[in-house]
């Protein structure tokens, strides 16, 4: 049996690196760059004022108090968006709002409360006054104090999320290179499988991993596509693989790959030679397949077979293949690790890693975690699933382990 550690490292190498694509900056979202990018400009691009008030030589308000104010004649009302350059005359003031810029010869912005001016969309007065002195520099956002043109934007390998295509954008860039999605497809197998929202007759019942998988894919950032399922019929099987395997980067399948009488999946691909099926010590997931599928058309394409028990694919699915996927897009693991105590006793099959559901309390502090396993151990249990938000990590040679024990914790959320 191959344990765990190994399978991850098998599942890992079918991938190469995608290449780089170039994409529209909000498309990019949840992908990584592919090389450095520099600002081609600065930002702020201009001197600009921080506040809503008056453009000011502070050294015309050196003497201002409130027992003798000064009073400076109102000039012009830039706002933001004023695109001529303007000039401020000694001894007067300019209104001025957030973001515009500010004209040469000012040094300083007085907030509009500090003033005697009006708040609001009314027309400027034709005098304003002052009741104190105000600092050189006071409410100005230099020209590059947040970015300097030329200098690192993002390095390569950054994950774009929205503080990123914020950044981006108002550095105008419009285009970024990052690494290719990788494009999954994911075929269920079973001649017992319906399509919800038909009628189930007995012994049939909805097929639910494809949809479930697909989901998966996407949330892990690949671009995930979901076939119809297909009976057990190894010639269904291998026609829909051939359909589909010239425009994937990886093909997912969902059952036929246990010790049954009609395992689709592995009598069609065990006699190609470059699909190998193996038991991983673990549960659930005992049974997994891979390797690559050559296609009719010449494709070789990775594969992953997965057990068709709902919470032995998605447990699967989260051990094997998001982090290679998500390794082979250059993106960070994803799911984080942490130590908690358990909630209640467990016993652990010896030999076999096992992945139990479990329902975290964050706790104050937030370093006393308490993780409670729910549910049976059995893979058909969905249910529990759907309420985990954790999956207790279970070493393969421990075979119980008691309430208030630190566990290894895979976090789903
Ligand atoms: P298999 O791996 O094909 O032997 O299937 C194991 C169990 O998972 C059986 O109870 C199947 O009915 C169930 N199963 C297989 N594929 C699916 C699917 N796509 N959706 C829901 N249940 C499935
Ligand atoms: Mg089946």
């Amino acid at each position: 049996m191959r344990t765990v550690v190994e399978h991850q490292g098998v599942v890992a190498a079918l991938f190469g690196a995608p290449e780089p694509v170039l994409m529209k900056v909000p498309d990019a979202m949840g992908l990584a760059t592919s090389s450095d990018i520099d600002a081609p400009l600065s930002l702020p691009g201009f001197d600009n004022s921080a506040m809503d008030g008056f453009a000011v030589r502070a050294i015309d308000l050196a003497g201002a108090t409130a027992d003798h104010p000064v009073v400076l004649p109102v000039g012009a009302d830039i706002p933001a968006g004023r695109t001529d350059d303007l000039e401020l005359e000694p001894g007067t003031a300019h209104r001025i709002m957030t973001g515009a810029p500010l004209p040469s010869g000012a040094d300083a912005v007085v907030p509009v409360e500090l003033t005697d001016a009006a708040v609001g969309p009314v027309a400027a007065a034709a005098t304003v006054t002052f009741t104190g002195p105000v600092d050189a520099g006071k409410h100005i956002r230099r020209a590059g104090s947040d970015i300097e043109r030329g200098t690192r934007a993002l390095p390569a390998g950054t994950v774009i999320g929205a503080p990123q295509i914020g950044l981006l954008s108002a550095l105008g860039i419009a285009e970024v290179t990052v690494a290719r999605p990788l494009r999954v497809v994911v075929l269920s197998t079973g001649s017992e499988l319906i399509e919800p929202g038909n009628a189930l007759r007995h012994g049939q019942i909805y097929e639910s991993n494809g949809a479930m998988l697909t989901a998966a894919v996407i949330e892990a950032g690949a671009t995930g596509r979901h076939l119809h399922f297909v009976p057990d019929n190894t010639a269904d099987f291998t026609t829909r693989l051939d359909e589909v395997a010239d425009s994937a980067d990886l093909i997912i399948t969902s059952g036929g790959v246990s010790a049954g009488a009609f395992e689709v999946v592995k009598d069609a691909l065990s006699a190609t030679g470059t699909v190998e099926f193996v038991k991983v010590a673990m549960q659930p997931g005992m049974p997994q397949g891979c390797g690559l599928y050559g296609s009719a058309g010449g494709a070789q394409v990775p594969i992953i077979t997965l057990p068709g028990n709902p919470v032995s694919a998605l447990v699967s699915f989260e051990v094997f293949i998001r982090p290679a996927l998500r390794g082979a897009m250059g993106l960070p693991p994803h799911r984080r690790r942490v130590s908690a105590r358990l909630g209640a006793d467990i016993r652990s099959p010896r030999g076999k890693r096992q992945f139990l559901r479990g329902v975290l309390d964050d706790g104050e502090p937030a370093a006393d975690m308490v993780v409670d396993p729910i549910g049976p151990p059995a893979s058909h249990h969905l249910r529990y699933l759907a309420e985990a938000d954790a999956l207790i990590d279970v070493p393969a040679d421990v075979d119980e382990v008691a309430a208030g024990s630190s566990v290894d914790v895979l976090l789903l959320r």
